[in-house]
């Protein structure tokens, strides 16, 4: 390896929101540490988790970003969305009002960062299908409608937890590179 290629690195903030409870911790600590977290407690303390994914060859740091308990509207500081290249919106399938509140999450990444943000739509807990309230269509839809990726995953079975970054951290990369 050349001097050039060693001295080459991809930092990518990526931002994680959506209301309480959706599971945005649990896609976190699946992704970065392969752990699943069944008690519900208010994330404290770490503020992002930094995981090395190798894309075309490249070596590239995600730092992932958790809202410490702070999803009530505009309580999540601008700090929070300072520098984000990258955003996975959640909702949880089985319940329709984290869906509903989507729009907001997305009026509030676009106050807060421009449009070039790699956005993902994920709704997540798609193993609870027995109770499921938002139908893939719905979640396509609004995808389409606002310019996002979309896609439903489960932290709790692992289903598609890190192809969601994976797609995040390759369209942030062919923006960049
Ligand atoms: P956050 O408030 O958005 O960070 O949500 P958490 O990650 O704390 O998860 C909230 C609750 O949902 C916890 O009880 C988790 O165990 C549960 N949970 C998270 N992800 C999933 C999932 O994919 N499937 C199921 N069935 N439960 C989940
Ligand atoms: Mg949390």
């Amino acid at each position: 390896m050349s001097e050039e290629e060693v001295r080459e690195e991809y930092l990518f903030k990526i931002v994680v929101i959506g209301d309480s409870a959706v599971g945005k911790s649990n896609l976190l600590s699946r992704f970065s540490r392969d752990e699943f977290d069944h008690n519900s407690k208010a994330t404290i303390g770490v503020e992002f988790q930094t995981q090395v994914v190798e894309i075309d060859g490249k070596e590239i740091k995600a730092q992932v970003w958790d809202t410490a308990g702070q999803e009530r509207f505009r309580a999540v500081t601008s700090a929070y969305y300072r520098g984000a290249v990258g955003a996975l919106v959640v909702y949880d399938i089985s319940r329709k009002t984290t869906f509903e509140n989507i729009k907001r999450w997305l009026d509030e990444l676009n106050t807060h960062c421009d449009t070039t943000v790699a956005r993902m739509l994920v709704g997540n807990k798609c193993d609870l299908e027995n109770i499921r309230d938002v139908s893939v269509e719905e979640g396509k839809n609004l995808a389409e409608e606002e310019g996002l990726f979309f896609i439903e995953t489960s932290a709790l079975d692992s289903t598609n937890v890190n192809t969601a970054f994976e797609i995040v951290i390759r369209e942030i990369y062919k923006n960049v590179s």
